[in-house]
């Protein structure tokens, strides 16, 4: 299976945007959530159940799958979407951003980050050239340039030469890849709240050409304004041929809001570790299955759902398996949520597509505003 990169813009309403990208192992309607796959599994569910709910492409993380099993016995094991049973695309992200969350003893210089493992303490140096390496060794339909996620709070002068030397980066980044056709490179606009910043990377990133672009260092604790913000100096700076990726976010709300801002394809663990913590998406807001007013409830989670959670269990056995800890519980409430999440975009995708896509956002956060309904008497 193999074909060209491409992304096709087929519809657009307002900023928001109806699109293709087309990848070696298949195409990606957008707007598109990826579900998260760490460890080359999306927790609790197999990659088929992960299918079913509408999900055209998983994210990976380099950081995790290079410490273990390590990236050259993937590849000697003939690659991630053989390794993990996964057909179809997949985004690997840089490894940038974990090693900053989770390694110890981290040490950044202009090579790259020098860190040790959170597994074993193992001294490792992960540069822009070894994590394209990385990526390319485990087979990523979609790689992404190695880059510095700039802490939250920064100071001007911080985030710009956070910014600088995610650039510079990005442009060794760019010559270091090689990946054959159907495999694309996405660059990482940095620059922190500050829309001067954000400005110069989305410009610097142009110049090098990338095939998409992600805007990164955000849900990092600014706030939803703040983030709106830099989206609205963002996104008109990205060339309008390419696909735009939000990383990290994140709430349905979110979503809603940066779909209405032009963007083309998010990622978010919320939906599936949400999933085992019991707490559950619906139209009408999220849910803690644990709490005591669903025990005698026979209802479904969220009626309008066609997830085997929701045709198949009431709210009461749900409660029952949460408070139990029983594994099922996180088996139907990640299945769920992962619907949840993919019928909101394909949602999206078709209120775009009709032109309608200010009242489906409207019409969303009525729904949101409502609330979860109680059960009778
Ligand atoms: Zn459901």
């Amino acid at each position: 299976m193999s074909g060209a990169f491409g992304f096709t813009l087929l519809a657009r309403d307002g900023a928001a945007r109806r699109g293709r990208v087309a990848l070696a192992h298949g195409t990606v309607e957008t707007p598109a959530f990826m579900p998260v796959g760490t460890a080359a599994t999306v927790k609790a569910m197999r990659p088929e159940e992960v299918a079913a709910t509408g999900a055209e492409i998983v994210l990976a993380n380099t950081y995790h799958l290079m410490l273990r099993p390590g990236a050259e016995r993937i590849a000697a094991l003939g690659g991630l979407h053989r390794f993990m049973n996964w057909p179809r695309p997949i985004l690997t992200d840089s490894g940038g951003f974990q090693v900053m969350s989770l390694a110890k003893l981290r040490a950044i210089d202009e090579s790259g980050v020098t860190f040790r493992s959170h597994l074993d303490g193992a001294r490792h140096h992960l540069t822009p050239e070894r994590s394209i390496e990385i990526q390319r060794l485990l087979g990523s339909d979609i790689a992404m340039a190695f880059d510095e996620c700039t802490p939250f709070p920064a100071t001007d002068a911080e985030a710009r030469a956070s910014m600088e030397l995610s650039m510079r980066w990005a442009r060794r980044c760019r010559d270091a890849f090689a990946a054959p056709a159907g495999h694309a490179l996405f660059g990482i606009v940095q620059g922190s709240v500050f829309p001067d910043l954000r400005l110069q990377s989305a410009a610097a990133l142009r110049a090098i050409g990338f095939d998409g672009y992600a805007v990164g260092g955000l849900a990092v604790g600014e706030g939803r304004e703040a983030m709106y913000a830099v989206l609205d100096v963002t996104v008109p700076a990205l060339p309008e041929a390419a696909p735009r990726y939000l990383m990290g976010v994140g709430k349905p709300e979110d979503i809603v809001g940066a779909v209405l801002r032009g963007i083309d394809l998010f990622d978010c663990v919320l939906p599936t570790r949400s999933g085992r913590t019991a707490q559950a998406f619906t139209r009408g807001g999220a849910v803690n299955l644990r709490n005591a007013r669903h025990q005698d409830d026979p209802r479904p989670l969220d009626a309008a759902c066609a997830c085997a959670a929701c045709r198949s269990y009431s709210r009461a056995y749900l409660h029952h398996l949460a408070k139990s800890g029983e594994i099922l519980a996180s088996m139907l409430l990640t299945e769920h949520n992962l619907r949840y999440y993919q019928d909101l975009m394909a949602g999206l995708r078709g209120a775009i597509a009709d032109g309608r896509v200010a009242d489906f956002a409207q019409g969303f956060a009525d729904a949101q505003s409502l609330g979860d309904i109680p059960p009778r008497g």
